[in-house]
């Protein structure tokens, strides 16, 4: 079956019987959000020392092999491998960087440094402790090393032509090197991600300014605009936005016009939602659902003109679980890698965890190591707008909607911040 498109989707919820925008599973709304993802198709050529981070665009072939000679991986001998020989004439020395040249005969070798070449004529490298100097340049064996000991040969870890990093890569530290031992100065990557962020609510306030009875500070631009700088995205403040229907609509107009995603944070819930929810349904083609999860259970994502709308719902703790659910891997998609689920492991709850079925839920927890055992401690503040619990946290601890309260003692998924928060 085809699956049905996004206007489709928006106009008429019901044209398909699995679909209920009023009771999504986190699986569910993961499967949509990625159907309708096109990474950016602009690259650009970059120094590698400015790839961390970045997408490669293509595949990068090694122009050579690493190593691009045989080279010895011990100070000894180099020699020609033959059974029973016991005496080496020394005809010279190879160090790294400077090859022996001269021409050997059977029974001769050199004296050999680790990294250098290894001579012509020579297959095989005796390390110096398993030698005596007889003096007279030559070299008593005391044992027959097998053929090819001690030698690391050409394209033993790339061979030229093979594809080292693939298209769709992201680059990290050891890439970086990667590339520089095969003499590679420049890559081809996609272009950064455009994203624009705001927040709407008649009681939010900038920090630097002081609050009015009733007002809060606005957190969530800071933790929203900390997680899109750590996936580097180029990144567009907004500000606050009131809710007014022509200042959101405004706001939402400019920012999908330069922008390759629009982020919003609050107003998605219902009765408030009225305002965005009219302002999308005429800019765009924006589907509203609640999520069977918790936190984080209204969330909106669309179209607006070109750009990708997520509407994360504005608790602050709500706002960075929707974000890492569901923004952080459609945003990966977008900067055209590929898809790197958060990863998850099991392991012991140290306490009981209440829990209904019917949700999943993403609880904070400490992960901590306990004599070499790693363990989960859940915290006890739970509450969708208690970022504190965040802030504390190292880690989601994920229970599905079929699971219930859990003793103490028992094992649970848990998905680690460290490297991705
Ligand atoms: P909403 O999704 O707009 O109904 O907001 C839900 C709760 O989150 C309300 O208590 C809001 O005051 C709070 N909230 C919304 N936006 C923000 C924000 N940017 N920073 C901090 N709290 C917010
Ligand atoms: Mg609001």
């Amino acid at each position: 079956m085809t699956e049905p498109t996004l206007s489709t989707l928006a106009n008429q919820p019901n044209c398909m019987d699995d679909y209920d925008p009023n009771a999504m599973s986190v699986q569910q709304a993961r499967t949509y959000i990625q159907q309708f993802l096109e990474p950016v198709t602009e690259t650009e050529l970059i120094p590698i020392r400015e790839g961390l981070g970045r997408v490669l665009a293509e595949d990068v072939i090694s122009p050579s092999n690493v190593p691009n000679h045989n080279n010895s991986t011990m100070d000894g001998y180099a020699f020609k491998h033959r059974d029973g020989i016991q005496l080496i004439h020394v005809k010279g020395t190879a160090f790294a960087g400077k090859p022996f040249t001269g021409d050997l005969n059977p029974r001769e070798g050199v004296k050999i440094m680790t990294g250098a070449v290894i001579p012509d004529g020579c297959d095989t490298v005796i390390m110096q402790e398993k030698t005596v100097d007889k003096g007279g340049d030559y070299v008593n064996l005391l044992e027959v090393p097998p053929k090819g000991t001690n030698v690391r040969l050409a394209g033993e870890d790339i061979k030229e032509g093979q594809a080292i990093l693939g298209k769709s890569h992201q680059m990290q530290a050891a890439d970086l090197g990667l590339l520089a031992s095969l003499g590679i100065a420049e890559i081809s990557v996609y272009r950064h991600l455009k994203v624009a962020f705001f927040s709407t609510g008649d009681e939010l306030v900038s920090v630097g300014k002081p609050l009015q009875e009733g007002q809060i500070y606005d957190s969530n631009r800071y933790t929203i605009y900390g997680m899109l700088s750590k996936m580097g995205a180029k990144v567009t403040d907004y500000g606050i936005v009131e809710d007014d229907p022509a200042l959101l609509e405004n706001t939402l107009l400019k920012a999908s016009k330069e922008h390759d995603v629009v982020i919003t944070s609050g107003g998605v819930s219902v009765g408030e939602a009225d305002h965005m929810k009219t302002l999308l349904a005429k800019h765009g083609q924006v589907l509203f659902w609640k999520i069977n999860m918790k936190p984080g259970r209204p969330l909106a994502y669309g179209k607006v003109a070109n750009a990708h709308y997520f509407g994360l719902p504005g608790n602050p703790v709500s706002t960075m679980v929707t974000f890492y659910q569901f923004v952080r891997m459609a945003l990966l998609a977008l900067m055209g890698s590929t898809n790197k689920p958060l990863p998850t492991f099991k392991v012991e709850s140290v306490a009981a965890i209440k829990k209904a079925v019917g949700r999943t839920e993403f609880q904070r927890g400490i992960l901590f190591n306990d004599n070499g055992d790693w363990k989960v401690k859940p915290l006890p503040m739970q509450g969708s707008g208690i970022l504190s619990s965040m802030s504390q946290a190292n880690c989601f601890i994920v229970l599905d909607e079929t699971t219930s309260h859990c003793e103490a003692g028992a094992i649970v998924d848990v998905q680690a911040f460290e490297g991705v928060i």
